[in-house]
């Protein structure tokens, strides 16, 4: 249990000092530079507990590996680079975009932005 608890704190702590979305497997990687003996699969395990705690939110954009970032309650947009496939969370300094119209009968309850580019380490 203890041993439990202290591998769910170190995966929250990959995530938060990350400043970026990450995949599991980069979770994994990091994680397991500070803790050798953890597993992928208690990886995603704790993942999926602390995305259940509202601790860590999952980012799930078409055509992109899902990720996990800290739930900080921030205002953020996500960039992808097309140079290194990082996802970066920028602060979300664009003004609300009105949803798009739609025919009668949709209603819409929201709309997500992803930008794409080139991040400052592939300029
Ligand atoms: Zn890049």
């Amino acid at each position: 249990m203890k041993r439990n608890t202290q591998q769910g704190s170190l995966i929250l702590e990959v995530i938060k000092s990350a400043k970026r979305p990450l995949t599991p497997l980069e979770i994994h990687q990091r994680a397991s530079n500070m803790y050798p003996r953890i597993g992928i699969a208690t990886t995603y395990r704790h993942l999926k507990a602390l995305a259940e705690k509202n601790r860590v939110v999952g980012v799930d954009y078409p055509g992109q590996p899902p990720r996990y970032e800290w739930a900080d309650g921030e205002d953020k947009v996500h960039f992808a680079c097309r140079s290194c496939d990082k996802l970066f969370a920028l602060k979300d300094t664009t003004e609300d975009i009105p949803p798009a119209k739609v025919p009668k009968g949709f209603t819409v309850q929201g709309f997500e932005v992803m930008l794409y580019g080139v991040c400052p380490e592939c300029e």
